[in-house]
């Protein structure tokens, strides 16, 4: 294998872990950020389900530090409240991001460094430049609709309302909300005394009374309240819902990663998981573009059928999905995964990775007969 000088755009998750296995296997690596500090200057935490063993074993970083593991979630459907424990066998945590010590994009740039990737702060790459990177670089900037709009691809805009402060370790740590302020979602994190909620919405921003009901469901149904309410994700961001084919993993010579190249679950906007896997995926393709779109298609099956779902979500009026998203819930049984939490929840890569630990295992049992 010839060893490659590559260039990737964005050290967040997909662009760091790609820089990392390129860096293992040889390549000369640069990766551009176009924040001064890596994180950013926020610190926040999201929640994914997530196969840490897969983690190490197949995508080849070590992510536990950045960790915190949950099993209670609380969702609230149109005001009716719903507690349960995650599917036996299925891990979910909160992951911290942004600027801290142990943020999840902290821990993995520690890993780049060591693997020897150099990684270029301040260095953010206009419309033009993105255009211009030569062939075989990785695009992986993540929401940034610029990069969307230099590479023609179809995107949605999207909107957050957002809050942190201190929480209440005594409350699940994560709280899902579904009602009528939102066809997306609004959620509370809890990671040790840290918290936050936030409330999205794609296409347009929210109303201040649909802020106003989302704050009024925290207050009401968990007691949550916090200060300094911002809508700092606005008007940058995009999500990659903009078509049927909006995961793809090349355009042109460019190779795509993480939240550009649609590796994300539509239904709740879940994508730590599918960033890091597609990093793997998007290091792959430098060497073997065929090998690495086999790979992409086997992780994120569900991107299309997710993509109808939620289609059918959006032009529901919520006299419809008020019923609808209560019986999804009511029929949860962490014994039992029907196919409607399979396709809400599964993250890219989670569900093949485990086929594959099934089949391993049914190999063993063969080989010792
Ligand atoms: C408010 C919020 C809440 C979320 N909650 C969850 C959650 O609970 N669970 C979950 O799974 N996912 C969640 N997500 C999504 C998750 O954060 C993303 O899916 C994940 O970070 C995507 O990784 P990425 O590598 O594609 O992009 P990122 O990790 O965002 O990295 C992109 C990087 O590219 C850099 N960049 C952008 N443009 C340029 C440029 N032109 N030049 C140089 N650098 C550039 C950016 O500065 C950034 O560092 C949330 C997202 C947001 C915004």
């Amino acid at each position: 294998m010839m060893a490659k000088r590559v260039e990737i755009v964005g050290a967040g998750l997909a662009g760091l872990v790609a820089g990392i296995n390129l860096a293992r296997r040889g390549h000369e690596v640069l990766i551009h950020e176009g924040r001064e500090r890596m994180g950013g200057d926020l610190s926040y935490a999201d929640s994914t389900l997530m196969d840490v063993r897969a983690m190490r074993d197949e995508v080849g970083v070590e992510v536990e530090e950045a960790l915190e593991a949950w099993t209670l979630t609380r969702a609230w459907a149109y005001g009716k409240k719903y507690e349960f424990g995650l599917p036996r066998g299925v891990e979910g945590f909160t992951v911290e991001r942004g600027k801290g010590e142990r943020s999840l994009e902290n821990v993995l740039y520690r890993q780049a460094v060591a693997a020897g990737v150099e990684v270029r702060l301040g260095s953010r790459l206009s419309k033009q430049e993105i255009k211009e990177l030569p062939p075989g670089s990785i695009v992986a900037t993540g929401l940034d609709r610029e990069a969307f709009e230099a590479l023609d691809l179809p995107c949605r805009p999207f909107f957050c309302h957002m809050a942190t402060g201190r929480g209440d370790p005594s409350r699940p740590s994560v709280i899902i909300y579904l009602d009528s302020f939102t066809r997306e979602f609004g959620y509370y994190f809890q990671r040790g005394e840290a918290a936050g909620a936030l409330v999205f919405s794609v296409q347009r921003p929210l109303t201040d009374g649909e802020k106003e009901e989302f704050k009024r469901k925290l207050a009401d149904g968990d007691g949550i309240e916090f200060e300094g309410w911002n809508d700092s994700v606005a008007a940058w961001a995009a999500w990659p819902l903009g078509s049927w084919s909006n995961r793809c993993l090349f355009r042109g010579n460019l190779i795509l990663a993480g939240t550009l190249a649609g590796l994300v679950s539509p239904v709740l906007l879940f994508g730590v998981n599918g960033a890091l896997v597609s990093g793997k995926v998007a290091a792959t393709a430098v060497a073997d573009r065929d090998a690495a779109l086999r790979e992409f298609r086997r992780l994120a099956p569900l991107y299309r059928p997710q993509f109808a779902f939620r289609k059918c979500r959006e032009y529901l009026p919520h006299a419809a999905l008020k019923p609808l998203t209560r019986a999804i819930l009511a029929t949860y049984h962490p014994d039992f995964f029907p196919w409607a939490m399979l396709f809400a929840l599964w993250p890219p890569g989670y569900r093949v990775y485990r086929q594959d630990e099934k089949s391993e295992a049914k190999d063993c049992r063969e080989a010792r007969l």
